[in-house]
């Protein structure tokens, strides 16, 4: 039977085996009946599911979580590996005195609500941009047809108003082909207008595309935008074999920021590193914010030694300075952040990939701060 303490420890033991760490008090991760393993590619997959099943579970149990659609989802986001800053927040709060709480992780549910939801904004976006699109050609097309007919009917009015010496007939024809002449005309005018309107939606939805990958504090690239990078650069740089390497970084006891001088002098905080980190990003090395204060690097054509490299370069620049609040003129004491380097090629698959670059910013976090680790190979 399972004791209460070791029932408690459980999903640690889960986390830091996620994070590749052992769990010193618990048992082993698959403990408690994992379906036996074939050894096969099917067999491992399932093996991997029932885990997964089994972690969320344990999770919302041993910790008296409501088995509700947002928690299942906070736990699917930290357990499955697809949001790591998740896991890490659940790892830390497991790792406190207070342990999670239901009032804990809807905080936190909150939090993550705030994060746009790219999913979906891109779904509009994409629908919208498709019927501008037919829109404007629509527009231009008829226009064009009524142009060529409009001309057209100009030759038969000057062709009709020549023939006017041959009758009334001929002449109230005249008349009729001038009226269909003005309406073809305004019509015409109209469509130039729609035209016009298409091309200034069409202006407005590339701002607001731009804006929805902007982080609205730093400037910088949001996480989504970087994901899109990341893809990019991905099958780039593997079809011309060059080396690409990823990093996380997040400012060292950045709590202490906030505490000791408020929110907002945190948030000229969080933008005088973002800047410092812009500093050393090009065509090649790209920085986003990857959500409150961690940044996440892209350096194509380095390895994660080099990458490592330059990003201690920027580490070692802004350890050196020292920044004051300006609104109080109070210094704000040395800032420094850490960071873990990654070979993305290294681990299978991007997310794999930023995994690992966030167990190693881990690592650099547990050896002291204010360091760059580089992570282990797969
Ligand atoms: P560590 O060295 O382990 O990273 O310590 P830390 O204090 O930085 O710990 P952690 O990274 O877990 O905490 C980050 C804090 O950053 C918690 C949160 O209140 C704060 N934070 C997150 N986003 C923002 C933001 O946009 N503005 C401000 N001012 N604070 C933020
Ligand atoms: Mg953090
Ligand atoms: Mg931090």
């Amino acid at each position: 039977m399972t004791t209460k303490a070791t029932q408690s420890n459980e999903p640690v033991g889960r986390f830091l085996g996620w994070l590749g760490l052992r769990h010193s008090r618990g048992g082993a991760p698959d403990e408690g009946g994992a379906p036996p393993d074939g050894g096969g590619p099917r067999d491992r997959a399932r093996a991997a599911r029932y885990e997964l099943a089994a972690s969320i579970t344990s999770f919302l149990v041993d910790n008296d979580l409501d088995v509700s659609p947002a928690n299942l989802l906070l736990a699917h986001g930290a357990f499955s590996g697809g949001n790591p800053r998740l896991a890490r927040q659940i790892v830390a709060q497991a790792q406190t005195p207070q342990g999670i709480s239901q009032q804990w992780l809807n905080d936190l549910d909150q939090q993550e609500a705030s994060q746009p939801d790219r999913v979906e904004l891109d779904r509009l976006m994409t629908r919208l941009e498709t019927n501008i699109e037919a829109f404007h050609a629509n527009t231009k097309e008829a226009r064009s047809v009524t142009s060529d007919y409009g001309t057209e009917l100009e030759q038969h009015v000057v062709d009709l108003e020549q023939l006017q010496k041959t009758g009334r007939i001929v002449s109230s024809l005249a008349d009729l082909a001038k009226v269909m002449l003005d309406r073809t005309r305004q019509a015409e005018d109209d469509m130039r207008k729609s035209e016009d309107e298409a091309k200034a939606l069409r202006r407005s939805l590339d701002r607001a595309k731009r804006d929805a990958e902007l982080d609205y504090l730093t400037g910088l690239p949001n996480r989504r935008a970087f994901e899109i990078l990341l893809e990019r650069h991905y099958k780039e740089a593997r079809a011309a074999v060059e080396p690409l390497s990823i990093a996380f970084c997040d400012i060292d006891e950045f709590k202490k920021v906030n505490d000791l001088h408020g929110h907002e002098a945190g948030d000229r905080v969080i933008k005088a590193i973002a800047d410092t980190l812009a500093r050393i990003s090009n065509d090649h090395c790209h920085v986003a914010r990857h959500g409150g204060e961690e940044f996440v690097m892209l350096f194509r054509g380095l390895t994660p030694s080099q990458a490592a490299e330059k990003l201690d370069d920027a580490r070692e620049a802004l350890a050196d300075r020292r920044l004051i609040n300006r609104k109080t003129d109070e210094p704000f004491g040395q800032i420094t952040f850490s960071g873990g380097v990654a070979d993305v090629f290294g681990y299978g698959d991007t997310r794999a990939a930023l995994k690992a670059a966030d167990t190693a910013l881990y690592k650099a976090k547990a050896a002291g701060r204010n360091r760059i680790e580089i992570a282990d190979p797969a």
